[in-house]
């Protein structure tokens, strides 16, 4: 079997079917990657989101005993709105991250992965594979994508394309077919060093190092209180956060609308916050469930939306927020209801947390109440 001509083929393939990056790397063991996710875990940096063992993560040949090559494609998406609606006093709204527009991208990489597959089914008789999207596989996408040289891994932790820049989604496939592989490309970050200077958290330790436990994307798909010393950070994201790529100049003017499944709706990528709050579980289900940022389910996006009103000071936002605190089943919902009552900083709200106080039980809840009420002693 000519497999130089074999990958030719399939690169021409992947370009019919609108793939917009394909690379191949082998299948040898990803042995730095090991060592750092030893250190992740031992500093505590890990998100804990990540599927398999250190072992699977990093060894291909775990998941896939005849494994011999990689394949790994990047699919571009898009950075801007059409008809952006604008997020403005008496009606604020809240954002997604660009990730998460459009139809979830495991779904839309997972069927290209497919398409790939069967392309090679027909032309090798006992071809065989594992394909995997992100945290629905073992194997680390970025590391398996730097090594097929779809780009390099930047100071962001991100892989960044010369063309695309880093706003490309990644996913791969393990094959028992020796493909020549292709080589990595040359870390371009030089000096730079925006995306570590822009992050509010510090989340960026060092150059290629995140702790993802301080990084606001992360925090967004938390359960819990928001940490305090973050609440603020947020702006208006609801979903996911990107200003260690919006910063990158390997990103400037980027803006590719190459695949109709991830053009965004404006209203769903950029909801109305007050009206995020009142959402039934049936009605989140039907508008967002297709959105890769609904994974966590609505209650983080509501907690999210609630310290967005409060970053706002959304006075008109407060009767809402006060039923909220009075009345949701859920404690971390009721005590940042609490929190952006107080950030808004009207009388009446803090007259609403001390009756609110009255009657409630949690403890935590309570202590989001007192913090509330010191800010009103602050603010005079
Ligand atoms: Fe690299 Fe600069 Fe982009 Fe960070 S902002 S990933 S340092 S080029």
């Amino acid at each position: 079997m000519a497999y130089q001509q074999l990958k030719e083929e399939l690169i021409a393939f992947s370009k019919e079917i609108g793939i917009e990056k394909i690379g191949f790397a082998s299948a040898e063991p990803f042995s730095d990657l090991k060592s750092r996710l030893e250190e992740q875990q031992t500093l505590g940096y890990a998100s804990g989101f990540e599927k398999g063992t250190n072992e699977e993560r990093t060894e291909p040949k775990r998941l896939m005993p005849q494994a011999e090559s990689i394949i790994a494609i990047a699919l571009a998406y898009p950075t801007r709105i059409k008809n952006d609606p604008k997020s403005v006093k008496g009606d604020r709204r809240g954002m997604f991250c660009r990730a998460s527009w459009g139809t979830d991208y495991h779904l839309v990489l997972q069927e290209k992965l497919d398409q790939l597959a069967s392309f090679l089914q027909e032309k090798v008789e006992d071809f065989q594979y594992s394909s995997m999207v992100d945290t629905g596989g073992e194997l680390s996408d970025r590391a398996v994508a730097e090594r097929a040289g779809i780009g390099f891994s930047g100071k962001n932790t991100l892989i960044i394309s010369p063309e695309y820049g880093s706003y490309i989604y990644l996913g791969e496939m393990i094959t028992n077919l020796p493909f020549p592989p292709d080589q990595p490309l040359t870390d371009g970050c030089g000096t730079c060093t925006k995306c570590i200077d822009a992050c509010p958290t510090g989340a960026l330790v060092e150059p290629g190092r995140l702790n993802a436990q301080q990084c606001l994307a992360y925090l967004t798909t938390t359960k819990g209180f928001m940490p305090e010393e973050h609440r603020d950070k947020l702006g208006n994201f609801i979903y996911g956060y990107e200003t260690c790529q919006v910063v990158c100049p390997y990103n400037k003017g980027i803006d590719f609308h190459h695949h109709p499944e991830f053009e965004p709706d404006p209203d769903l990528v950029k909801p109305r916050l007050v009206d995020l709050l009142a959402i039934s579980n049936r009605e989140f289900k039907e508008k967002f469930g297709k959105m890769a940022g609904s994974w966590r389910g609505k209650k983080p996006l509501q907690r999210n939306a609630i310290l967005a009103l409060g970053h706002y000071k959304e006075v008109a936002a407060l009767d809402t927020l006060i039923d909220v605190m009075n009345q949701d089943p859920r404690p971390v919902i009721r005590g940042t209801a609490a929190w952006a009552i107080a950030k808004i900083g009207e009388e009446r709200g803090f007259e609403a947390i001390r009756g609110a106080k009255g009657h409630e039980n949690n403890a935590e809840v309570i202590e989001e109440m007192n913090k509330g009420l010191e800010m009103e002693i602050l603010s005079h």
